[in-house]
Parts: C-alpha cells; sequence; structure tokens
C-alpha cells in the first residue's frame, strides 16, 4: 500500500533523523507496509512507536492510532509535528477539543494531510466518531498498550473490548497491535479479541543484562532503605509503595535522615506532583518515593536503583516498575523487599473486587509471590514468565546466581503433595490442597468424601506456608500443571507421575536469615517509630506551616 519507491531507512532518516532500525523495527515496518496485520511484543523502551508512525507518514491516507492515555497522546504529536512541516500531521481527536479545534481536525482529515489520528478507545466507539471515520481514506489501525484489551494485562481497559467492533464498522484495514506485557495469555486475549490470530508476531527479548535482581526478606526494613540510599547519595532511585500513606511517612523519614527525597501518588495535587517530577528529571531530588502512580511515560534513563518497600501485585508489574532502572545500559539495581504477609495483604485488597478479577488477581498474586522465593535464577524466572527461554545456568548479575540459597532435600514432602494432588483428581487448587495436608476443614472439603483423601492430616509437621511454597516450586518444576483455565486447578504432569513411580531428590531452598549488615559508622538512623523522628515530623510540621508550605517542602531548597 506504500508509494512503491519508498525505502524505510532513507524515509527514518528523513522524518525521525535516525541512521538505523533499533532491533526488528524494520522487518516489522516492512511487514505494515505490506498490508498484514502485525503483532509487536517489545519491551517499554523498545521503540514500539516508530513501527506505526513510519509506515503512517510514507503512505497514503490516516492512520487511526489508539491509545489509553491523553498523555501520551499528547506526547507524540507533539513529537510529529516536530518532524513534519505541516502541523495538520497529526492530531489527537477527544472530547475535550473547543469547536474551533474539532472543524480544523476535520479539515485536515478530509483534505487528506493528517497521516496518524490519535483516538482513546472511548472516542473510537463513539457513533458520530465512527461516522466520520467511515468516510476518510483509513490506511491501517495500531493498538498501542494492546495489554490494555486483556483481563490479564496489567492495565485492562473494558472500552478496549469493544476495539474490534469500531474497527469492522469504520472498514477492516491492516491491524497492527502492540505491548510490552509478553505473557502468553495476554497474547493470546490480544489476538483473540482483536481479531488478528493470523497476525505475523514479532516478539524482542525481555532480558535486560545490566540489570540486578535482588529479593530480600522485609525485616529492619526503613534501615536497609536508608543505608543503601546514603551509601548511594547522588544517584537517581525510585522507592515504590503500596499506599499512599507508606509514601508520604517514607519520603519524610527519609528526608529527616539527610537523603534527598520527595513523594509522589495520586492523592498530591497535579502541581505538585508534576514539580516533585521535575525536581527528580533535573536531579534536584535523588530519591522519589511513589505508589504506581509514577513512571507511565517517565522517561529519566541514568536510575541507577529501583527499590519495592512491597512486592507487587503481578510479576508484569514488577518488570514494568524496575524496567525503568538503567534505560541508558548502564548499571541498574532492582530490590525488592518481601514478606508473605504482604501477599496476605494483597489478597485482601483483592476480595473487595469482583469474583472473576479475584480469581485472576490471586492468580497473578502467586506468580509474583512465588518469583520472590525462588532460588533460581531469577532472570531465568522472569523471562520464563514471559513466555521466553534463557539458556545460561548462571546470569551472573541476581542474587540467587551470586550467592545461591542454602537447599534441602523435600523428597518426602514432594511425595506427599504429589499422591494428594493425585487423589483429588484435577479437583482443587493449590489452597485446598494445603488444607488436605495440614487437616483444615473447609466447607468444600466437607463435600468431599474423607475415604478418597487418604493424606488428610499428614502434613502437620510443616506450617502451611510451607506446603504452599513446595507446590509452587512443583509448579515450577514441571511436576504439577496448574489450568489457568480452570482458575488454577491443580494436575499431576508426566514427570509428576513419574515422580510418584520413582522420588528423587528435589531441592527446596531454606529461607534467607536476615543478617544486618550496617557498619557501626554507617550513621544514625531515625526510624519511624523512633521518639526521636516524632519529634522531627512535629517540627516540621510546626516550621512547614510557619512558611505556609506542606511538610514534604520543609527540606526542599528555597
Ligand atoms: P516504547 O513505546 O517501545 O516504550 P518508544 O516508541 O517510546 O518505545 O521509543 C523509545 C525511545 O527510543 C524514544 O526516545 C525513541 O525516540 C527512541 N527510538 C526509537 N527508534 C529509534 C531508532 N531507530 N534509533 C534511535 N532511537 C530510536
Ligand atoms: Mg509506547
Amino acid at each position: 500500500m506504500a508509494e512503491a519507491h519508498l525505502n524505510p531507512t532513507s524515509e527514518l532518516k528523513k522524518y525521525f533523523g535516525f541512521s538505523k532500525f533499533k532491533g526488528e523495527q524494520e522487518d516489522i515496518v516492512k511487514n505494515v507496509l505490506n498490508g498484514q496485520d502485525t503483532f509487536v511484543i517489545m519491551p517499554t523502551g523498545g521503540g514500539k512507536s516508530l513501527c506505526y508512525q513510519l509506515p503512517a507518514m510514507m503512505t497514503e491516507g490516516t492512520a487511526i492510532v489508539v491509545s489509553p492515555l491523553i498523555a501520551l497522546m499528547k506526547n507524540q504529536v507533539d513529537a510529529m509535528r516536530g518532524f513534519s512541516q505541516h502541523d495538520g500531521v497529526a492530531h489527537v481527536l477527544n472530547s475535550s477539543l473547543t469547536k474551533k479545534e474539532i472543524t480544523q481536525v476535520k479539515e485536515d482529515l478530509y483534505n487528506g494531510v493528517t497521516r496518524l489520528l490519535y483516538v482513546a478507545p472511548e472516542s473510537l466507539n463513539k457513533e458520530e466518531n465512527i461516522e466520520m471515520l467511515r468516510e476518510l481514506k483509513i490506511s491501517f489501525f495500531a493498538i498501542d498498550e494492546a495489554h490494555c484489551i486483556s483481563e490479564w494485562g496489567h492495565d485492562f481497559r473494558p472500552e478496549y473490548r469493544n476495539l474490534k467492533h469500531a474497527i469492522e464498522t469504520i472498514g477492516r484495514k491492516p491491524i497492527i497491535a502492540l505491548t510490552a506485557t509478553a505473557t502468553p495469555k495476554v497474547q493470546s486475549d490480544i489476538m483473540k479479541t482483536l481479531g488478528v490470530e493470523h497476525a505475523r508476531v514479532f516478539k524482542s527479548s525481555f532480558n535486560r543484562d545490566n540489570l540486578y535482581y535482588e529479593v530480600r526478606p522485609k525485616e529492619d526494613i526503613e534501615r536497609q532503605i536508608i543505608r543503601l540510599l546514603r551509601e548511594n547519595a547522588g544517584k537517581s532511585a525510585i522507592v515504590y509503595c503500596l499506599s499512599r500513606q507508606k509514601v508520604e511517612d517514607l519520603a519524610q523519614q527519609l528526608q529527616v535522615n539527610g537523603i534527598k527525597a520527595l513523594p509522589y501518588h495520586a492523592g498530591l495535587d497535579a502541581s505538585t506532583r508534576v514539580r516533585h517530577q521535575d525536581a527528580f528529571l533535573s536531579e534536584d531530588t535523588d530519591v522519589i518515593v511513589a505508589t504506581i502512580a509514577f513512571g507511565m511515560g517517565i522517561d529519566k534513563p541514568d536510575v541507577r536503583y529501583v527499590i519495592h518497600h512491597d512486592m507487587p501485585k503481578s510479576l508484569e508489574s514488577y518488570y514494568q516498575e524496575t524496567g525503568r532502572a538503567g534505560r541508558d545500559g548502564g548499571e541498574g539495581n532492582l530490590i525488592t523487599f518481601y514478606s508473605y504477609k504482604d501477599i496476605e495483604k494483597l489478597e485482601k485488597f483483592l476480595a473487595k473486587k469482583p469474583v472473576a478479577e479475584q480469581e485472576i488477581g490471586k492468580q497473578l498474586l502467586q506468580e509474583a509471590m512465588s518469583y520472590a522465593e525462588t532460588s533460581m535464577c531469577r532472570r531465568r524466572y522472569l523471562l520464563y514468565y514471559f513466555g521466553e527461554v534463557y539458556e545460561q545456568e548462571n546470569c551472573g548479575n541476581c542474587d540467587n546466581c551470586n550467592n545461591p540459597q542454602k537447599l534441602h532435600d523435600a523428597k518426602d514432602q514432594l511425595l506427599l503433595a504429589l499422591q494428594t494432588v493425585k487423589a483429588a483428581n484435577q479437583k482443587f487448587k493449590a489452597q485446598q490442597i494445603v488444607n488436605i495436608l495440614i487437616g483444615n476443614l473447609t466447607a468444600l472439603l466437607k463435600n468431599h468424601n474423607s475415604d478418597t483423601l487418604p493424606q488428610w492430616g499428614k502434613g502437620t509437621d510443616h506450617p502451611d506456608r510451607f506446603w504452599h511454597n513446595l507446590i509452587r516450586q512443583a509448579v515450577v518444576q514441571g511436576y504439577i500443571d496448574r489450568e489457568i483455565e480452570l482458575y488454577g486447578v491443580l494436575r499431576l504432569s508426566e514427570s509428576g507421575l513419574k515422580f510418584i513411580e520413582e522420588p528423587v531428590a528435589f531441592m527446596l531452598p531454606e529461607e534467607r536469615e536476615y543478617v544486618d549488615k550496617s557498619s557501626p559508622n554507617s550513621g544514625q538512623v531515625i526510624a519511624l517509630d523512633d521518639q526521636l523522628f516524632k519529634m522531627l515530623k512535629d517540627l516540621t510540621r510546626k516550621v512547614a506551616k510557619e512558611k505556609g508550605v506542606p511538610p514534604y517542602a520543609v527540606f526542599m531548597e528555597p
């Protein structure tokens, strides 16, 4: 559909000033230019936008780009206008446009000047917009952040579900879908829901060699974070916390301890958020303490630390958040503080959600927990989760490779667990299997004849978290299959059946012990529950009031 004489590499130079393509961009662009459906799975920062922007510039007609966030669309439109002579080359269509702006957009569209039209899914589903777009020459549809279509993605947006219908009503043209979420489940959801099952798939590696992965037990956490940040003063760091309250408390505690830190969460007003974000980007502050509200679209290449005060609710979120470190290819350290209690807390949040969402949420949480508890190479584990095989035995850049955990043989316990799974005959999820093992009679188990559960109460010599961990590791090592389609019901795999016939060693990690590594001269740490911290906090409030600024601003340079 492109004008045949055009060469992608020279067009790349002409429109974007880049001399060569990154990764698979060129093949992707050619596939789109050939009018084929295309599915791009590429990590954040990989250069997905160009995969539709360039073909749009090279093709007659208008490409419709669906994107979930107004801010992301505006950035791209500004960038495209910068590359082009004509402001009309790219437009956003949304409900906040003035009458005059709408007239301009329509004029440019009808005159064929506009190569890229960005729309939010809500706008694309609107009758009047569909009517207008039906009359235009559309080159292709690009669905950015396509994981929003899937409930298994980290950012489900119900409006994405109607895209297929809208596209068919406007007139089916080639589709390019793009996402940085690589789980096979999300991938198949996207293809089905968009109706692009036959799309050519371009999947880049998600491995980031420069990132160091570490999970620490959540003990004495504030002291650990303060030590870490003090030792790395002057380097950029993001500390993620689950709650807004924690964000504010921790930010203040860091300040009190002489660390340049600012809070960021959706409860702060917009101008404060912008100010704190700018302070971070311009390096007036080293550390941003934030909820997940911080990060989307923020591009600071030299973030050296991403610290998770709490385990994220899924491995997708973990990968996205940790992925903000070391964008420049330099050092990036990812330290996650993990406690099983946090998982229980997250499960409680889930309990308030609709049932279907709960089940999905629990599965995702299980995976996150399983990652935190694994003794395997973290890189290998994470990549495996994203459907990628990491060949090396030792990555040399994660805690489990650099400092292997002590293991013990849990052959007998695995045998017992596998026998239980077998006896339960594909009826139960991990929770019920554990309940059988520890003899915890739930309503669900009451309906089952105890004769069919000979393993009842045979595992009381270990606590339930031991059994959960063992089952998770058995899943990871392929002895048990977990049927995601059936909400995680357990079933023995071939190798599980073989294990029962002929048990072999099954090594499980012992829990890592926490050792306080702070040296006596690493400086005093003022803890959140210290008398001194409380005094300083009160004092800060008082000064803030006198100065007429919020408490977190007291320690900022004027
Ligand atoms: P993604 O959407 O995959 O997260 P973006 O499309 O936002 O990534 O691109 C990330 C960065 O890479 C941008 O700053 C972009 O300008 C840059 N980029 C993309 N393609 C190239 C290229 N071929 N050469 C150099 N830089 C590129
Ligand atoms: Mg993008």
